[in-house]
């Protein structure tokens, strides 16, 4: 254990990145990296990290923030949900605990969105605790080092918990986490490990039986299911028809073209008078659009639609609204309705 944790440390103060969440103890920034690093990589993630710090620079700042400009600066990162239990976790550790980050890993995992992972990050990397965390570079690490090719959600934190050192300032459990995360992502990686450049290579049983890429077991994955959307392109006077998603579930709060599942182009229609009052006919062809999402391959036919006078209902005004380009490009929109306005030419 002991010869692991020098290694990689030692190994850590020389290879690391120079990432923008490296450079500061701030629990409010640490606690915004790990949350947009959860199944998002870490170049994709540096610009919005540091847009969203610059609209945001505080706790404070996102509790204050309208749901919608903290979703726009989200949006094309995905897992929205993400995104809104950070404005809700702001919130209440504004209300709860006096606009300071907590340490405590009750009171953080009370917080929306925070589970066992980002509170073990925070509580080790801000403030220096003892805390494990396991993402899926330190689940890959582990079942190489073991040589055990699936070890159990349970086995995998009581092997973190036991390697992580001790609080600060004993220890360095800041850097352990974050080199072990660090060794998984750059040298321990999926396919093709770099055995020979790693520090704890002499450590390590699924190397010594020359096999590093038989662990873990890789995860049987079900292909993503096919689904069918349709959505309508209906404009009036250049001003596009937008409709926002509910609050809740996927892509939640986020503005598109008015949709529905399956390729009724009645149930479309009756679908847009009834939220928004407003009739439509004329329908033409545009074009098709694919999007991945986890588990889903979505295609979404487009068509589009022509506007019979009348107004939007005047209740529907903040879930629909006729907008123009610049007021498109104020909204925050899934990169899936980007590609639907591009296949559109707007
Ligand atoms: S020796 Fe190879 S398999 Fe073992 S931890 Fe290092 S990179 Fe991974």
């Amino acid at each position: 254990m002991a010869r692991l944790r020098r290694a990689l440390l030692a190994w850590y103060r020389r290879e690391r990145r120079d990432l923008p969440w490296r450079r500061t103890d701030d629990p409010y920034r640490i606690w915004l990296s790990e949350t947009m690093l959860q199944q998002t990589r870490v170049d994709t993630v540096i610009p919005y990290y540091e847009r969203f710090l610059e609209r945001f620079p505080s706790v404070d700042a996102l509790a204050c923030a309208d749901e919608q400009d903290v979703l726009k600066e989200w949006a094309g990162l995905g897992y929205y949900a993400r995104a809104r239990n950070l404005k809700r976790a702001a919130e209440q550790i504004v209300r709860d605990h006096g606009s300071r980050v907590p340490s405590e890993a009750s009171a953080l995992e009370g917080l929306p969105g925070v589970g066992r992972y980002t509170s073990g990050a925070v509580r080790s990397i801000a403030f220096g605790e003892h805390a494990p965390i396991v993402d899926g570079n330190v689940k890959r690490v582990l079942a190489r080092l073991t040589a055990e090719a699936e070890l159990g959600d349970a086995e995998n934190w009581d092997l973190a918990e036991a390697l992580v050192p001790p609080s600060r300032p004993r220890g360095r459990p800041d850097q352990f986490n974050q080199a072990l995360m660090e060794l998984g992502a750059t040298v321990c990686t999926p396919r093709s490990p770099r055995c020979t450049d790693c520090p704890v290579r002499s450590l390590c049983r699924a190397a010594e039986r020359g096999t590093p890429e038989a662990f873990p077991r890789p995860a049987r994955r079900a292909s993503p299911r096919e689904v069918e959307a349709l959505g309508a392109i209906v404009s009036r006077r250049g001003r596009l028809l937008l409709t926002r998603r509910p609050s809740k579930g996927m892509l939640g709060g986020l503005w598109e073209v008015p949709c529905v599942g399956g390729d009724s182009l009645s149930g479309l229609v009756a679908e847009i008078e009834r939220r928004t009052g407003l009739r439509t006919r004329d329908p033409r062809p545009v074009g098709s659009v694919r999007h991945a999402f986890t588990h889903r391959a979505l295609t979404l036919r487009v068509v589009s639609l022509q506007p019979e006078p009348g107004r939007l209902r005047r209740a529907s005004r903040d879930a629909a609204r006729f907008c123009s380009s610049a007021e498109v490009a104020d909204l925050p929109l899934s990169v899936l309705m980007r590609k639907t306005l591009a296949l559109a030419g707007r």
